[in-house]
């Protein structure tokens, strides 16, 4: 099936990527569409296929950390256990590489409940704070700190446009179906001279977000330049250390349109890779199927309850007597997922067979060598990456 790219509109002729349904969202749910990944060899764009009735998605399904404070909000676990959550690191990434001048107006666009913004400003309370988001949901948590002029729903009032120093949009763009049309949007709230802070999944240091069904963009640095190029922007800084598997940018405002040379080289490594990508993912389903057969009415665990190990349970559970989840994130062991107990790794039982090992390939191994109850003598474990 030939599609568009997202970004510069170049077609493209086949997926890269194809798995029957059911998909797998960002939010842990399967939707009923298959997985087809695209590359565009003209800018390095990846892509997903479009999702169903986009809309409604995100205005009725997609209530991330709605119910609870912590679930999802926790980026990582320190060395000592204590937890680090996303909305501080944002916001900490945020001040720091945007630099903002005294007073300035800042929007939070796709702002969902808008903690980010919301501790930028107890750092910051010269900050001016308004917010965007595509849903009613979230009125609740802007109430009290953002003045009701200054809060916006389903559309952005026409009086802001032009208006703002400062726009910061967390996990948003990978979201949109035409990048371009909203870094256009961006771009006419921005004051001259104002600034845009964009973080997104890095799907090169993330190999996992190449599947996830309502991630319809996966950037690299080459699509990113270009999508901003088009929308009349400029990217001044990418920070792809601060925040493991995902980079945050900093674009500038252009006031007028320089036709500015492609990296051809640049673009080629990020197609290279966006297809390496798609052929390990052809590779880890296929291992996947296989193992499952293998272990046929075994005993089974997943190290990792997030994408990867959710992933694995729907290729597993028809085969394997698949018993129990394994995670080291405190906040989610002791909870329930996909119908099966989270427990602590330390805590597998001995009658586990075999465990899969659901976690970013790039990081797994060295996750696994330091869980000394996943070393016993007859257990299997079974990586994604052979
Ligand atoms: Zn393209």
């Amino acid at each position: 099936m030939t599609t568009a790219c997202r970004v510069c509109a170049t077609p493209i002729a086949k997926a890269s990527y194809e798995a029957s349904a059911p998909a797998l969202t960002s939010m842990m749910a399967f939707i009923d569409i298959p997985t087809l990944a695209y590359v565009c060899d003209e800018c390095g764009h990846a892509q997903c296929a479009d999702l169903p009735d986009i809309d409604t998605f995100y205005d009725k399904t997609y209530r991330i950390s709605l119910e609870s404070d912590d679930h999802d909000q926790i980026f990582a676990v320190a060395a000592d256990g204590t937890p680090i959550y996303r909305t501080d690191h944002q916001a900490a990434i945020g001040l720091k590489l945007m630099d903002l001048p005294r007073g300035a107006s800042i929007l939070d666009y796709g702002a969902g409940k808008a903690d980010t913004l919301r501790k930028m400003c107890r750092a910051r309370p010269d900050l001016h704070p308004h917010v965007f988001d595509v849903s009613r949901d979230y009125v609740a948590a802007w109430n009290g700190w953002v003045k009701p002029e200054d809060q916006a729903s389903y559309s952005v009032p026409d009086s802001w446009s032009g208006r703002f120093q400062a726009i910061i949009s967390h996990f948003v763009i990978e979201h949109v179906a035409e990048p371009v049309a909203f870094l256009k949007t961006l771009r006419g709230l921005l004051a001259p001279g104002g600034r845009l802070l964009l973080s997104m999944p890095d799907v090169a240091a993330n190999p996992g977000d190449m599947t996830v069904a309502d991630h319809l963009n996966h950037f690299s640095i080459a699509s990113l330049k270009r999508a901003l190029a088009l929308s009349g922007l400029a990217l001044e800084v990418v920070d792809s250390a601060a925040f493991p598997g995902a980079f945050f940018i900093v674009a500038g405002r252009l006031e007028e349109t320089a036709a500015e040379a492609v990296d051809r080289q640049e673009v080629a490594d990020a197609a290279h890779k966006a297809k390496e990508i798609c052929a390990f993912w052809k590779d880890a389903t296929h291992r996947l199927d296989g193992a499952a057969k293998k272990f046929s009415g075994k005993r089974g665990a997943i190290y990792g309850s997030g994408f990867y190990g959710s992933w694995i349970c729907s290729r597993i559970e028809a085969d394997v007597d698949f018993r129990v989840f394994l995670d080291q994130n405190p906040k989610l062991q002791g909870s329930v997922h996909f119908n099966r107990p989270v427990l602590s790794p330390g805590k597998i039982e001995d009658d586990i067979d075999v465990v899969f090992v659901g976690l970013n390939p790039l990081k797994a191994r060295a996750a696994i060598a330091g869980q000394a109850a996943l070393h016993r003598p007859g257990l299997e474990l079974v990586w994604i990456d052979g």
